[in-house]
Formats: structure tokens, C-alpha cells, sequence
């Protein structure tokens, strides 16, 4: 399907809303019907109809139809967080006793979903490392159901061949699940691919203005539905017609957003490679990048967000670093407007700094819509601190 077909037309009924252009924000908690047949329809399929808006709604729908066509898979589901996007299906397709297959370095809070909350129910994981496809075949066990991929992620970039992960599963029966948030549906598509299940933080670049909470989960329509059926409507994720439009608004300059963000940090990498205070720029389409070949097969570019390691990488140094910049701001989160940076020392204390861990001395930093000439010199006056 035509990419700007999607944006700007697909699921868009306007000659029912005065055509007006940008559509209405629904922001009704139900829907009534002409008579009892009509009720019971609604009721008998709430997947499918304007029931409820815990379950769907109409400016939800205008947008699920985008994403799920962005993806290129048969529907989606809309969540109020991109993490109950990846937790509320894990617990709708596992039980106790089922094993999880997960690679390194996921997002922090789906970290913590493995290692502490699905153990209470009996579920269990096992981390590996990704980028080795053995692993994932030593790692499998007659009670593996799961095995979910974060491709590449979003703090060290490491990348799964998902091709190779994904036809291995279907030979043992094992369902695949990716977190896709890092290249957004432009720039990967893991449904052709052979992952039966995206998730997406939309918040980061779905949103883009960093103003609003959303998740988006993409698949084929008989597990959406069941998840949908079940723990979805019982557990209550349901993201505001708000947030739906304000996501809608969002998608209309997807492609230009990215587009620049991959531009201007193609330009800001570069310049900080060569830079003398700079030891290692992390990013996955820099010369350097150890799995160059991959990000070439599967991944048509990436956004703003990468990492980088300073020489003398101090404790110190990185505070010094990143209180420096003047316009690049102190934030978790990514995909918005705004450039910003956050440092794995600020997630512990200094005495727990080891120099020995490679992770301890990263630098994330997430470039936005700024020019990127304006930023360099921002991180040109902080390097000099
Ligand atoms: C932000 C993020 C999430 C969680 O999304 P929320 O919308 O904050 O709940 C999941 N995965 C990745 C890679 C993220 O960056």
C-alpha cells in the first residue's frame, strides 16, 4: 500500500464527519443503537464495532487501520503505553511452566517484566545474546513458547538476524515477538519478515512531539482478537480518543521526521567520530558498526538515537559532559522534537562506577528536528568542558 495513501487517506470516513479534514476526537465512553439486533451484533463482536471505549472507538480505528497497514500486518492494537503493548500479550500467550527466550540489553521495564513479574506466575527466561544465532537454537527447550527480540536495541544496538530467528521458531512451533520501537515500520518491517507479533513504544516516534503515552501492537487478526477478548478487555489498557488524534496528527509527518533525524545525525555522528575527546560513536549505520552487513539486509535506516563513549571516560568527565550542554536536553524518552541525551551513570550511584563495564561509560543521545549544525556546537563547547 502507497505510504502516503496511508497517512493521509486510509481508515478516513470524512463525508461522516462534515468532511472535515482533520477527523473528530470521539471522546465518548459508548455508543447507542437503533434497536436490540443491532446491540447484540455490537456485543457479540466488540473487536470489530464501536461498543465501549474500553474495547474500540471510532478515532482509534482510523488510526489502528494506519498502523497495521504500516506494518503490513492484517490489524493492530492500540495500548496506553508501549510497555503494556509487549506485557499484556506476553501474558495473554503464556502459562505457567512455559519458557521465554529473550536477547540482552531490552528496554529496562521489559527487563523487569521477565526477571520479576513473570516469574510469579511460573514463567520463566533465559537472556542471550542475540547477535549469535546459535544461541538461540541452545537456548530452546521443549517448553520454549517465546522467544522475543528487540532488533536493534535501543542502548548498545545490537541487532538479531530476524529471518534466521524467525524461520527456527516456526520449526519448533515457538511464537516470535519484537519490540520494534528503534526503526519504526519505515524503516523495518518484521511482519515480512516472519515475526507474528510488532510492539511499538509509539510514543516515541508514532507521537513525535513528545506529548503523549501510547503502544501499538501489530499481528494477525485471530491472535489480536483473542488477546483482545480476553486480557485486553480485562485488564483495561485502552488508550484516550486524545491520544489516538494527537497519534494521528503525529503520523502525518512520520517519514519527514525521520528522515531528518537519520540525516542529521548521519552528519552528527560523523563529526563526532572524528572528534579527538570522542572514543566510540555507536550508531547502526556508521562505517564502523560491527554488524554493518545485518543493519544492511534487514533495516532500510534508523533514527536520531545512538551512543557514544568519551576518552578518559570518568565518572566525573560524563557528569561534566552532559550538565554542559546548552540545548541538548537531560531526558529519558526519544523520538520528539527535541534533541536530548542521557548517561548510564544516571542510573547509579558513583561508587558503583566500574570502568571495567563497558556499558557503564555510554552516552545516549537522541537527535531531533533541530538543525544539526546548532547541535554540534552545542556538544563542541561541552566536549570542551
Ligand atoms: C519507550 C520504550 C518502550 C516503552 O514504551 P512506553 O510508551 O514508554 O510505555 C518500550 N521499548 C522501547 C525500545 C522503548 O524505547
Amino acid at each position: 500500500m502507497d505510504l502516503s495513501f496511508i497517512l493521509n487517506e486510509l481508515g478516513e470516513e470524512r463525508e461522516n464527519y462534515f468532511n472535515a479534514v482533520s477527523p473528530p476526537i470521539m471522546q465518548s465512553s459508548n455508543f447507542s443503537f437503533k434497536d436490540v439486533a443491532g446491540l447484540r451484533e455490537a456485543m457479540n463482536d466488540e473487536f470489530e464495532s464501536s461498543l465501549y471505549s474500553r474495547g474500540q472507538n471510532p478515532t482509534l480505528n482510523i488510526l489502528r487501520k494506519k498502523l497495521a497497514a504500516l506494518d503490513g500486518a492484517e490489524d493492530a492494537l492500540l495500548f496506553s503505553s508501549g510497555i503494556s503493548a509487549i506485557s499484556i500479550p506476553i501474558l495473554s500467550l503464556l502459562k505457567s511452566g512455559d519458557h521465554i527466550i529473550a536477547v540482552d540489553n531490552l528496554y529496562s521495564w521489559t527487563i523487569k517484566l521477565f526477571k520479576d513479574f513473570l516469574p510469579k506466575f511460573g514463567i520463566t527466561t533465559t537472556f542471550i545474546d542475540g547477535t549469535v544465532f546459535e544461541n538461540f537454537e541452545q537456548a530452546a527447550t521443549p517448553q520454549t513458547r517465546l522467544i522475543y527480540l528487540e532488533s536493534p536495541n535501543t542502548f548498545c544496538y545490537a541487532l538479531q538476524d530476524i529471518k534466521k530467528v524467525t524461520s527456527f521458531a516456526k520449526s519448533r512451533g515457538i511464537i516470535t515477538m519484537i519490540d520494534n520501537s528503534y526503526c519504526s515500520p519505515l524503516y523495518q518491517q518484521p511482519i515480512s519478515m516472519g515475526v507474528d507479533l510488532v510492539a511499538q513504544s509509539a510514543t516515541k516516534y508514532i507521537g513525535g512531539h513528545s506529548d503523549v503515552v501510547a503502544g501499538v501492537l501489530t499481528g494477525s487478526k485471530t491472535l489480536l482478537k483473542k488477546l483482545f477478548e480476553h486480557e485486553f478487555m480485562n485488564t483495561g489498557p485502552a488508550l484516550s480518543p486524545h491520544s489516538a488524534w494527537l497519534l494521528l496528527r503525529g503520523l502525518r509527518t512520520l517519514p519527514l521526521r525521520l528522515q531528518r533525524s537519520f540525516e542529521s545525525t548521519r552528519i552528527i555522528t560523523e563529526w563526532l567520530a572524528s572528534h579527538p575527546a570522542v572514543q566510540e560513536v555507536i550508531w547502526p549505520f556508521s562505517p564502523q558498526f560491527q554488524q554493518a552487513d545485518l543493519v544492511n539486509q534487514q533495516m532500510q535506516g534508523c533514527g536520531g538515537l545512538f551512543s557514544l563513549v568519551l576518552k578518559n571516560s570518568t565518572f566525573n568527565k560524563i557528569e561534566t559532559f552532559c550538565n554542559s550542554l546548552q540545548h541538548i536536553l537531560l531526558a529519558v524518552s526519544w523520538g520528539g522534537h527535541e534533541s536530548l541525551v542521557v548517561p548510564a551513570i544516571a542510573s547509579f550511584k558513583k561508587e558503583d562506577y566500574s570502568t571495567y563495564n563497558g556499558h557503564h561509560q555510554l552516552i545516549r543521545m537522541y537527535i531531533g528536528l533541530e538543525d544539526p549544525h546548532y547541535l554540534i556546537a552545542d556538544i563542541k563547547q561541552a566536549l570542551e568542558q
